[in-house]
């Protein structure tokens, strides 16, 4: 059974990480979410919110493609959820350059607390890959249409919070 373990804050889920949990799901027999928890950068959505928009999200794509997605909120050290929920495996989305400096550095550390999880690094489909939750989060703000960059459900979550 290889478990897999997608981290992220999900503040709040984009299509960019559903496309990478949907191809994520292609290499494991069960995905966990991990969904940090966060309190110290101060989510737009509480912990609540976030799990409830994902659970949603995971529900229709464990109808897509079968296999079964877990939601597991955490506070404590990636290496050691990964631990927790039995992951050999911890699933990573790369964008832009920007993001594989971070990266690299979170292999290099990570692989050194436990050298017996690897890291796997998957791309969004080209028109998903810019999506950030931080710039949907200010295009919505400021009275742009996010609906190319999350689902209706999220969207109308983001209008209500930041009431436009
Ligand atoms: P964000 O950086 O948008 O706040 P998270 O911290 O929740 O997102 O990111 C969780 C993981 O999902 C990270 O590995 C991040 O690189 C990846 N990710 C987020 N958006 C995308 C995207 N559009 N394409 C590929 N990977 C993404």
């Amino acid at each position: 059974m290889r478990v897999g373990l997608y981290p992220g804050t999900f503040d709040p889920i984009t299509l960019g990480h559903i496309d990478i949990i949907r191809r994520g799901c292609a290499l494991v027999d069960r995905l966990v979410i991990g969904v940090a928890i966060n309190r110290e950068k101060g989510p737009l959505f509480d912990l609540e919110e976030r799990l409830a928009m994902i659970n949603e999200e995971s529900r229709l794509l464990n109808l897509k493609t079968g296999i079964e997605i877990v939601v597991h909120p955490f506070e404590n050290l990636l290496i050691d959820c990964a631990r927790d929920v039995g992951a050999s495996i911890i699933l990573r989305g790369l964008r832009a350059v920007a993001d594989f400096e971070y990266e690299y550095q979170m292999v290099g550390m990570n692989r050194q607390l436990d050298s017996s999880i690897e890291t796997v690094f998957l791309m969004a489909e080209a028109h998903h890959q810019a999506i950030s939750s931080k710039l949907v989060k200010e295009i919505c703000g400021l009275g742009g249409d996010v609906s190319k960059f999350v689902t209706p459900a999220v969207n109308l979550a983001l209008k209500a919070k930041l009431n436009n």
